[in-house]
């Protein structure tokens, strides 16, 4: 068993930090959030009072903060992670942030003689907190096979996706996919409603056509089909449109950096800001349903 620092404990990493410590794993928690750090330790962590005190002991060192500024701050300023930790730590950031911040970081911390990995995920809360993400790691060969053990406490799926920031490319491409089948999911089940088939009769068919996809089947944007779904539940999130927002941004930029065609994931960021901006953030992202419908 190691000794972890777990620095962000937010919607994500407070259940992933829960996780460590049920697989026995010596855990110490930081987060600007005093409460934040209060639920770790109800889990069964130890408090830290500032970064120095979570990392000084540690073999490993996972950051969950929300986007790249937060994660190169917490890493490379005075009082930061790589001002602190032993150089025999590994250093793993599991936040969503871009494929060229990852890049960075990771140039940054190996000069100062760290292993580092980028390693986001993909789940959500339910799945942080039942131990089920899908990590898609970035970094050398013998570092994944140093952190694979340890994110497998938090994970089902681990995977090795190349070098550094090649987990944050997995997950852009992928999350760009996600929000693109979402909207088209939602135009599809509009228009066979209009043309006179049931949500559920639509459903019993292309969920065994071709058009079957995990936005359809597993997260379905028309309330009925799929009774876990959040259209179920006046699409409470699940995953918020900020985030989906988040992520489609970063798409955006990480396709123009390598001069990749993105015109649907470009469309489909424009639809997540107009549900931004028309005050539905904090929605689930499936929401983008009632739009098309016209119900908003
Ligand atoms: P969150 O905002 O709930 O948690 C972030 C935590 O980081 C907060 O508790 C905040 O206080 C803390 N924090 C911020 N700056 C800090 C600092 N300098 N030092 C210490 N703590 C600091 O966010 P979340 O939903 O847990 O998401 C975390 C990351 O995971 C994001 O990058 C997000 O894109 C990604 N992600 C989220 C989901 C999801 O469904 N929520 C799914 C997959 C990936």
């Amino acid at each position: 068993m190691s000794n972890v620092a777990f620095i962000g404990l937010g919607n994500m990493g407070s259940g992933m930090c829960a996780n460590l410590v049920k697989a026995g794993h010596s855990v110490k928690a930081f987060d600007l959030n005093p409460q934040a750090i209060e639920q770790a330790i109800n889990s069964g962590a130890s408090g830290a009072q500032s970064i120095a005190d979570c990392v000084a002991q540690a073999e490993y060192v996972i950051t969950m903060l929300p986007a790249g500024k937060h994660v190169h701050s917490v890493y490379f300023d005075l009082d930061g992670i790589t001002s602190h930790a032993l150089k025999s730590a590994v250093l793993i950031d599991c936040s969503t942030i871009a494929v060229s911040e990852a890049r960075d970081i990771a140039t940054q911390a190996e000069a100062l003689d760290y292993v580092v990995v980028d390693a986001p995920v993909s789940g959500g809360v339910a799945a942080a907190n039942a131990g089920t993400l899908t990590f898609m790691v970035g970094g050398s060969d013998s570092a994944f096979a140093q952190v694979e053990g340890l994110l497998g406490n938090m994970g089902q799926n681990i995977f090795h996706a190349g070098v550094s920031g090649n987990g944050q490319a997995a997950k852009t491409a992928n999350n760009m996919l996600l929000g693109i089948s979402m909207i088209a999911t939602s135009e599809a089940f509009n228009l066979a409603e209009k043309l006179g088939l049931s949500p559920e009769k639509f459903f019993e068919i292309s969920s065994k056509a071709s058009g079957q996809c995990w936005s359809m089947t597993s997260y379905c944007p028309a309330p009925g089909p799929v009774p876990t779904s959040p259209a179920n539940n006046d699409y409470t999130a699940g995953f918020a449109v900020a985030m989906m927002l988040k992520d489609l941004k970063l798409a955006q930029d990480a396709g123009q950096s390598v001069d990749a065609a993105t015109p649907l994931g470009q469309q489909a960021t424009e639809i997540y800001q107009d549900l931004d901006n028309a005050g539905l953030t904090g929605k689930d992202f499936s929401v983008v349903m009632q739009q098309i419908k016209g119900e908003l």
